[in-house]
């Protein structure tokens, strides 16, 4: 019998998996898989990790699972499917550790309820990272589950760094900037020594270019600043997202177009980014094929707020060695890449345009001051490995 670990990434329509096993002092991928559409039209797939198909399950139209449907469902698949895996623990994305968690931690009922202090932080995301560690709670009691936090990685930030020029109670009261897709940062300054001792020890700049985007600028591995504050819509422009905003765009709103809170969260949550800007779609891959004039205005719009920001945070870290790129886009577009590493031709960076067409890992020439690496992130890992930590602490 293998001993693993399960990670959950629970959405607000999806809850994401991945169970991984113990190989000496590896953990391996063995499973992953999804059920998303909770509320709408539920479909279950779990792959092996070489990516064939194991089991699928569509619930058809109009059915709703829920949060505790998807996890009993995942908990009965891993009873039949498993393969005799033993669960040593489970462990938990969940996006916002507050000021109080600057590490994972082990949840029990006293801890899960000191996290959901933190829903009002992140209402779009903390309930749902919060409903299957209940559920668990409730029907394996004895089984560990670690809660990691996006938040976490960038408790290292000074304290300017986290400030936002209000009144200085506000920021005792946990007004401040938080920062967030810390469990990537984490993973690729982990792997960073392997690449480039020079990019492990020295300045770099970390763009995670999904769906969700942010920078990060890293001295020495640790976290300096990131492009997120207070919540995961700030910094770039993202999918959805209008990354920063002026404040008084939304007074006027509220004032002159009579928009409530809920209308203004949608607004900058699911109808700006790419998607507002372009009027077609928010996935990257089809605005590049796009002939919509408003499609190249978004990518414009896009590589100009990183171009931006990247400056920010170059002034912050007094310099670069190198510029990391992962996540969807970061990973996949050789064409973004080629365009963010041009603007930043300033700092020093030098692209290879055979490398990053062929996917790099080095996207820059030899004689470049700046390095430029592509390299893929594994969140369900760090979770996985800081579980397993967690649970032998105990
Ligand atoms: P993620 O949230 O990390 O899964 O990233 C999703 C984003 O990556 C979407 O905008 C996709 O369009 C984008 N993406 C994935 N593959 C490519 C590609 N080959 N070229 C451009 N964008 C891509």
């Amino acid at each position: 019998m293998s001993t693993a670990i399960a990670v959950l990434n629970a959405g607000s329509s999806s809850v994401k998996f991945s169970v991984f096993v113990e190989s000496g002092a590896e953990l391996r991928l063995q499973v992953r898989g999804q059920i998303e559409g909770l509320f709408t039209r539920p479909r279950f797939v779990a792959k092996a990790a070489d990516g064939s198909l194991m089991a699928e399950k569509d619930w058809g139209d109009s059915q709703s699972l829920g949060h505790d449907g998807a996890l009993d469902h995942l908990i009965e698949f891993l009873r039949e499917r498993g393969g005799g895996l033993t669960l040593a623990g489970v462990g938990h994305r969940v996006v916002h550790g507050g000021l109080e968690y600057a590490q994972p931690v082990r949840v029990d009922a006293q801890v899960l309820t000191a996290l959901e202090k933190y829903v009002p932080l992140a209402p779009l995301h903390q309930p749902h990272n919060l409903a299957p560690i209940r559920r668990l709670l409730e029907r394996s009691p004895g089984l560990p589950q670690v809660a990691c936090f996006d938040t976490a990685f960038h408790r290292t930030n000074s304290e300017l760094a986290q400030m936002f020029g209000l009144p200085h109670a506000m920021f005792e009261q946990g007004v401040r900037r938080y920062g967030f897709h810390g469990l990537s940062y984490e993973y690729i300054a982990s792997v960073l020594p392997s690449h480039s001792p020079r990019a492990a020890s020295g300045r770099t700049i970390v763009l995670h270019l999904g769906n969700g985007a942010s920078m990060c600028a890293l001295h020495g591995g640790r976290s300096v600043a990131s492009t997120m504050g207070f919540t995961a819509v700030d910094g770039l422009m993202m999918g959805t997202r209008t990354g920063n905003l002026d404040p008084g765009v939304l007074l006027y709103l509220i004032d002159q177009r009579g928009m409530d809170a809920r209308a203004i969260e949608k607004l900058i949550y699911n109808q700006s980014g790419l998607l507002g800007v372009s009027g077609v779609s928010s996935d990257m891959r089809t605005l590049l094929d796009s002939p919509e004039p408003r499609a190249r205005l978004a990518v414009d719009l896009y590589c100009y707020r990183i171009r931006r920001e990247l400056g920010s945070l170059a002034a912050v870290l007094g310099g670069v060695d190198a510029v990391v790129f992962t996540a969807g886009i970061g990973e996949n577009s050789p064409l973004i890449r080629a365009r963010v590493l041009d603007d930043a031709a300033w700092l020093g960076v030098e692209r290879d345009a055979d490398a990053n067409d062929a996917g790099g890992p080095q996207l820059t020439k030899a004689s470049s001051r700046v390095l430029g690496l592509v390299l893929p992130t594994n969140e369900e890992l760090m979770i996985a490995e800081h579980t397993r930590s967690v649970i032998r602490m105990h």
